[in-house]
């Protein structure tokens, strides 16, 4: 169940669906999903299905990491990228198989603590993992990012990340109240920001407001 093969199938599913992007698929083929879900779970790592993780959170379903990863690297490899909302850390981590620089924020403090171990367990030296309450004002110390991921639901776009994205970046978010999200991209263009309204898709909500505690 956790062996090569099921991972095998799993890519082949991703192409089935439409993912081409081979840079894409190999690197969810060398990430084992398995790590990153509760021992409980693990049977069920190589479905193409979201799964739960504690804490009212859930790791998100291959097709959708596969998709957004594959958004990301449409003009080319970004140098750096911010995901926010970190949860498991299994898109994290498909993104450190990819970019050199990876920075990633999660507001409860179980999931950030656990995922800091999973990563330096597993071996990755690009990714920084930080704590951070609120996730939508972005890491400032460590940007402008060339790419920004949101993987969790934001109510309307998080225009507050705008001033962390470099020239030419892309933020890719799903936004939308919830049983009516949307993907989003915006790609910055000096001073102007293009948004294209993508596929429907179901996310844990982002929460934004100030101060508040689980
Ligand atoms: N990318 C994750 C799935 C994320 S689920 C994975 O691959 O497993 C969404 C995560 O966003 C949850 O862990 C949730 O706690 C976190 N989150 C929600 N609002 C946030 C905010 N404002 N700042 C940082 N993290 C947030």
């Amino acid at each position: 169940m956790t062996s090569a093969r099921s991972r095998a199938r799993l890519i082949e599913r991703l192409r089935g669906l439409g993912i081409a992007d081979e840079r894409v698929l190999e690197a969810m083929g060398r990430v084992q999903r398995h790590q990153f879900v509760d021992e409980a779970m693990t049977s069920r790592a190589y479905d193409d299905t979201a799964l739960p993780i504690g804490y009212g959170q859930t790791i998100s379903q291959p097709y959708i990491v596969a998709q957004m990863t594959q958004l990301l690297l449409v003009d080319g490899v970004p140098a750096n990228v911010l995901e926010i909302g970190t949860g498991s850390g299994y898109q994290g981590a498909v993104l450190a198989e990819l970019i050199a620089n990876v920075y990633t924020v999660e507001r409860v403090e179980a999931l950030y603590e656990r995922v800091r171990r999973r990563f330096a367990a597993l071996g990755y030296r690009n990714i920084r993992a930080r704590l951070a309450r609120e996730g939508v004002l972005g890491l400032p110390d460590y940007g402008p990012f060339e790419a920004i991921l949101v993987t969790a639901g934001a109510e309307s776009l998080p225009t507050s990340l705008y001033e962390q994205m470099a020239d030419g970046a892309r933020l890719i978010v799903p936004v939308g109240a919830s049983g009516d999200q949307r993907l989003m991209v915006v790609r910055r263009e000096g001073s102007h920001f293009h948004q294209d309204t993508l596929d429907p898709v179901s996310f844990v909500p982002l929460i934004e407001q100030r101060g508040r505690t689980d």
